[in-house]
Formats: C-alpha cells, structure tokens, sequence
C-alpha cells in the first residue's frame, strides 16, 4: 500500500519557475521585482505601469468546522482554472501566521495540487513581514514603557494603557502579563497582555493602508490609552510614527509567489477572520488588479466574518467592490451543521445534509444582502457519495442558486473549470453592490444591522463595560466608523457549540475597543479572545527537519 501524498510531498514534486519568468509573464517590469531567493520575491507597487483595475472574485465559505472547508484551495483552484481559460489572472492571499502553523489549523497555502510555492517558505517566516510588524508594534509598547519610566511628561495612565504587545505564536500564558517588576532600574510596573501579531492594530493598518504616506497617517493615530484625565493618547504624541514607517517599509511592499500551475499570487498581509478584519492588504489586492483582468482573493473563516468585513471595511477603505462571490463549502461541513460528528463523515447522510444545508442557505443570504448572487463552490472529498452531492445540486436548482462542483485539491485548475466558467459569466452581469450600513448611522444601530442581516440573530445585547465604552467613544467622536465584529467562527451566533442556522438568539457585545489609525472599532463578542491557545497535540508534535535540510511533517 503506498501511503497518500501530503500537502508537502505534492508541494516538494512541483517543478517551480524562477520568479523572475512569472514576474515577466505578468508584466511586472524587471525594475520592480525584488527577489527574495529564486522563487519568491516583492514588488514595488509604486513601478507597475497603470491600467484599468481588473475585476475581483471574493472567495468566502460557509462556517468552518473541525472538517476543515477548503476556501484558500478553491481560491487557488479557481484561478488556475481561469488561467487555462486563457484569463489574465492573479491570485491575492494572506500570508499564514505561525500560531495556528503549530497549533491546530495547519498551514495557509492551499492543499492537494491547488497550493501556492514554496509552501514551506510561506508558512515559514516568509519574507519577515510579520517580524517587521510584531517588531513596529512592540516598539510602540517599549517607547510607553519608557516613556513613564523618563518622568511621563504625558502624563499616560499606566492603567489606561490599551496597547498590548504581540507576538505570532498561540501562546495563551501571555494573554495578562505585569511588566516593569524589579525596582525603580526596571520600569514602572503596570498591568500589560499579549494579542496573537494576527490581532494587532498595524496588522490591520499594514493590510488596510493605501500607500506608504496613508500608512504612516494611519499608524500616527492609534490610539494607545488615556492620561490621569482620561485625555486620548497617541502613537503621534509619542513621536514614533516616523520609526514604525521605517519599521515597515519594506515589508509593505506585496510579497509575488506561484501556484503550482504557475499562477502569479501576491500573498501579503494576514490579519485573522474571527478577532481581526480578515483580508490580505489592499495593496496587494490593488497591485493585483493593476496587472491582471482578474483577481481572485479569499477573505477567512465563513461569510458572516471575512466576506462580511472585506465588504463593509476593506471595499469602503480601498474604494472597490467585489464583481463576483464564490462561497465554497463540502458535504462534510455540511453534515457536520447538521448534528453529525467528526468521526461519522465518511457514512453517507442525506437527511444531516439537508438539515446543515440551512448555514449555507443563512451566508447565501448574506451575500445577497450586498447586492451580489453568489456562486456556490462544493468542494469534494473522497468520502462524499453521489447521493450526497445530487441531493446538494437539486437543491440549488430548486432555489434558484449558482453552484459548481470542484475538484481542484485533487485535480488542479482542471477540477475548477466549470466553477471559472460560471465566474465569468457573474463577472459580465450588472450587479448594484453596497455595504450593509452607513458610518454615520448610531454604533448600535451599524451592530444591529450586522447581527440582523448578517448572523440571522434577533440584535445585540452589550455589558456594563461595554456601555461604558460607546459612551467614552461617542464622547471623543469616533463614532463614524466602520465596526469590526470579533466573534466566534464555529457559529453564526457568539455560541460555538451553535451549528448549522441557529435562530431567535443575541450577540452579546463585551468590550468595544476604538481601532483609530485601522479606522475601525472592534467589538468582542462571547468568549472571544484576541491571544488563542494551543491545542492538546499540537501540529508542531508532528514536525522535524531530515537530514539534507527539508521540512517533514509541515501538513
Ligand atoms: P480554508 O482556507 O477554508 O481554511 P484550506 O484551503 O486551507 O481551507 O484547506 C484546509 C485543509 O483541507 C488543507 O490541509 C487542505 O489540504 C485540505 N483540503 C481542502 N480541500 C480538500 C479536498 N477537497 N479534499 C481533501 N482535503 C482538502
Ligand atoms: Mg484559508
């Protein structure tokens, strides 16, 4: 018996190009590559000639289960399809933080023969943007630091601090830390915590700034905490936006890699779906669009928190729409929403089918709720029966809805075909996109309207905290913001143990934390936490380097 290949023997067989051959496939001219190696490089977006945007595909999928729903393999996938449709194509991802490298999700960079390259690289460091951000956010906390210890001429409240550190690895001892111990040589002691890098204000300001000038604006105006008198204070009155732009520089620029069909993909940026806003930066995306007809990008976890955030954040700040919405989601997933256990999936189910088919159904909505008719993605595992995937088909055509089978983790852009097909035809119809709310409106209205339209949820519920929280923000005038809903992935409520369409229920808004220079404001929701654990095995158990210097065991 010949064991099945991994996601990394598949990676490890490819044949790459040089980086520079699919650089000059794509247009970039030869000046704006920087390579980073032979395979992988950046590019400097302010050197690609302009032309008219291309358009975007949003990938988003329904909520995730244990099963694991495949929307960075379908991304991949469908833009490799598209290029055998002889598509000028480029694919936009995130680049994989290490926390869940290690812990439980496992890497970033697609499965089966739908993979970007060197996927070892990429789930690895990369080419150090998130050393670069954790290093710039860190920074802003040691100048806090040292700012108190040097007499505190700001007079900032060390208990009023909001700014944590961060550092990319699930390390849930960090999460409340006390810092400055030891006597008057060490600081001054105060309360302090870790986020994951994933979760920090510059991850969000990296991904959501349109130039290099609109980033160093938007750094200068995080807000890190409050004086004595509860005055505002921020990273401009500590006079370090200048460093942290120095800080970040090079890694703003969109890091350029391969499919294994040697698709260009552009993977910049990473903040999480559920604690973050979920999208690769916009100037990768913008970058994309410069050089391709077509850019196919993935937004994480389901449509209630990626697809739901790069529609009312990212399009806002970067002033595009998505042309078309493919929400991938498989028979198991589905099942799974319909109260069968992981360990049952292979058994076929129709009736558990029909009963998940309802959390499609719910995200289906929601995209509709923007304006857009979504595709459906099926994307197919072995285990899935012909019963199974008919049952699934005959109901979307019962109702009205796109769908296509994939099968790009075994087959490659060949098993995308039928789904790039269907793109394209969405990508020539009218469509009147919108966000779901306006800035302007009251900030429990904007959460209202998410919960309502978005998680099928009767409204939001907030705590005395949280109260007290929306008062200081509409006090201080920065109500006028988009809202970024930090909330369980499992559920489309703040439950996780709530699978398929739950109904009737409340979000429960806990803490409201103004994200001034990403310009959004966070709301945590539940159980939420913005510094995850690892699990009880963790991934890094099964990893090892062999003798001639390759990973083993990286998924
Ligand atoms: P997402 O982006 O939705 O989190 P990924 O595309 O990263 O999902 O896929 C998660 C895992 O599932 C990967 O290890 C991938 O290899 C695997 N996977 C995806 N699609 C399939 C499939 N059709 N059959 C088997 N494994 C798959
Ligand atoms: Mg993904």
């Amino acid at each position: 018996i010949t064991k099945p290949l991994t996601d990394l023997d598949i990676a490890n067989n490819a044949t790459l190009k040089p980086i520079t051959e699919i650089a000059r496939a794509a247009g970039i001219p030869e000046d704006a590559l920087e390579q980073f190696g032979r395979y992988k490089g950046k590019i400097d977006p302010n050197k690609i000639p302009g032309r008219p945007d291309g358009k975007v595909v949003l990938v988003t999928a329904t909520s995730p289960t244990p099963a694991g729903e495949g929307k960075t393999t379908v991304t991949i996938g469908l833009a490799d399809a598209l290029k055998q449709l002889n598509q000028k194509v480029m694919v936009a991802l995130r680049e994989p933080s290490l926390g869940p490298v290690f812990g439980i999700k496992g890497g970033a960079t697609g499965g089966g023969f739908a993979q970007v390259l060197p996927m070892e690289d990429i789930n690895l460091h990369f080419n150090g943007d998130f050393h670069a951000i954790t290093t710039a956010n860190n920074l802003v906390s040691a100048m806090i630091d040292n700012h108190i210890h040097q007499g505190n001429e700001l007079k900032i409240d060390p208990r009023r601090i909001i700014w944590k550190r961060v550092l990319d690895m699930n390390d849930r001892a960090l999460r409340k830390v006390v810092v400055g111990l030891g006597g008057p040589t060490q600081g001054v002691p105060r309360e302090d915590g870790f986020d994951i890098t994933v979760a920090s204000e510059i991850m969000a300001v990296f991904c959501l700034a349109t130039s290099l000038k609109d980033l160093k604006e938007r750094l200068s105006n995080m807000l890190i905490g409050y004086t004595y008198d509860r005055r505002p204070v921020f990273v401009k009155d500590l006079g370090i936006e200048g460093a942290l732009t120095l800080i970040l520089k090079e890694a703003f620029k969109p890091n350029i890699v391969q499919t294994i069909e040697g698709t260009p993909a552009l993977v910049h940026g990473g903040p999480f779906a559920n604690i973050a806003h979920g999208c690769n930066s916009i100037v990768a995306t913008q970058t994309a669009r410069k050089m391709a007809d077509i850019v196919v990008t993935e937004a994480g976890f389901g449509a209630d928190l990626g697809a739901e955030k790069f529609m009312d954040i990212k399009a806002r700040v970067g002033h595009f729409r998505p042309d078309a919405v493919v929400v991938v989601t498989t028979i198991r997933a589905l099942k799974m929403h319909g109260g069968v256990d992981k360990s049952n999936l292979t058994q076929e189910n129709v009736h558990a089918l029909l009963l998940g088919i309802k959390n499609l159904e719910r995200h289906i909505e929601t995209i509709r709720n923007f304006g857009i008719e979504p595709i459906v993605a099926v994307n197919r595992f072995v285990s899935d029966t012909e019963a199974e995937i008919c049952t699934l088909m005959e109901w979307a055509k019962k109702n009205d809805i796109r769908i296509a089978r994939t099968n790009v983790w075994a087959e490659g852009g060949k098993g995308g075909l039928d789904l790039a097909k269907q793109v394209l035809e969405v990508l020539d119809q009218p469509k009147q996109f919108a966000p779901l709310y306006d800035v302007t409106e009251p900030i429990e209205q904007k959460i209202t309207t998410i919960v309502q339209k978005v998680y099928g949820g009767i409204g939001a519920v907030f705590t005395d905290q949280a109260k007290r929280q929306l008062k200081q923000i509409e006090e201080n005038g920065w109500s006028d913001l988009p809202i970024c809903m930090a909330k369980t992935q499992y559920s489309l409520s703040d439950n996780p143990k709530l699978l398929g369409r739950p109904e009737g229920f409340t979000i429960t808004v806990r803490e409201i934390i103004p994200k001034l220079g990403a310009g959004f404001l966070v709301c945590l929701t539940g159980d939420i936490m913005t510094m995850p654990g690892l699990p009880k095995e963790p991934a890094a158990l099964r990893m090892d380097v062999d003798e001639k210097g390759d990973a083993v065991g990286l998924f």
